[in-house]
């Protein structure tokens, strides 16, 4: 075992601080930029808008606000945060740790007070997975606050990896090419719904919430687990990540970039009216190429993921 005297020790202190600091400054760098590209790329946030950041005390919406606070000092435009916790009433949630928190960082915030555990607890048979329904029941309650509160947005803390596990989700069981947009309006039809952590990894947001020291609350404190599908390909990504990196940014970039013409959904390509043009069409199909198993394994992943404007 490497051991060190004393005055090299003392040596190795700073440096492991100075290496600490230029790795904290650079992922901090990068999450800022990822946040304010989504926000951009999707338009999400607007002179004037109020955002309500749903804060459950996790690592993600604690990123997200945290993340959200800082570009507002720098953004090109004015926009308030407040902050909104739903206290479910689980039992040992500890109930004084965000507002502390939040006053202490000069937070507006609202808490608001649902016994959603005990509806939860009720209705949903013993050993079953409890958070579909309560997160059913958390949405409808954040719909009614945020109009309550004015707010013109509703942000949530899903991140890249959400993002890229529900589109293999809706694949795998669900039959359909549909993943978790980064903007979209709500089901009842009055918010609009932003994610600004779509461009950003969860191992990132991991080491962010470690760094920042967030006072954590895990979402487990009800006992149940989010459903074992969902467990199994988030474990699958992350493990296709460790193998082949960029994979997941690969993925997320297909999402960014879709191909009508080479899919099959004849609601959004005109299959069965498609004629030949006549023309050549550099861009068109290479009709008996099989790129599929020619293509070499996940090509080097984009620098970006950006979104073209069309
Ligand atoms: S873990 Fe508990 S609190 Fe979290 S979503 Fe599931 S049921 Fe709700």
């Amino acid at each position: 075992m490497d051991t060190l005297t004393a005055p090299a020790a003392a040596a190795e202190a700073p440096r492991d601080n100075r290496r600490q600091a230029f790795e904290a400054n650079k992922l901090s760098k990068k999450l800022h930029r990822q946040v304010g590209q989504a926000i951009a790329d999707f338009n999400m946030i607007e002179a004037g808008d109020k955002v309500m950041v749903c804060l459950s005390g996790g690592k993600d919406s604690h990123a997200l606000l945290d993340l959200l606070l800082s570009l507002r000092e720098r953004a090109p435009v004015e926009f308030e945060l407040v902050a909104v916790n739903l206290d479910q009433k689980q039992p040992g949630f500890p109930a004084e740790v965000l507002p502390q928190y939040l006053s202490s960082r000069g937070v507006p915030f609202h808490i608001e007070d649902q016994d959603t555990y005990s509806i939860v607890k009720r209705l949903v048979p013993e050993g079953q997975t409890m958070c579909s329904l309560c997160s059913r029941l958390r949405r409808g309650i954040l719909y009614r606050v945020a109009s309550e509160l004015g707010a013109t947005k509703i942000a949530l803390g899903h991140h890249r990896d959400d993002m890229v596990v529900t589109l293999l989700m809706n694949m795998f069981f669900g039959g359909r090419l549909k993943g978790m947009p980064p903007k979209l309006a709500s089901d009842d039809g009055r918010h609009v719904v932003i994610r600004p952590l779509a461009y950003v990894a969860e191992t990132d947001l991991e080491r962010w919430a470690a760094h920042r020291q967030f006072p954590i609350i895990p979402c487990t404190l009800c006992g149940s687990q989010d459903n074992l599908q969902r467990v199994q390909i988030k474990a699958m990504v992350r493990e296709w990540e460790r193998q082949y990196p960029g994979r997941t940014d690969n993925m997320l970039h297909a999402m960014a970039h879709v191909v009508p013409s080479h899919l099959m959904d004849a609601r959004l390509h005109p299959f069965r009216t498609l004629q030949a043009t006549g023309r050549p069409d550099a861009g068109g199909d290479i009709a008996f190429d099989d790129d599929a198993s020619c293509a070499s394994p996940d090509p080097a992943p984009p620098q970006t993921i950006r979104v073209e404007r069309r």
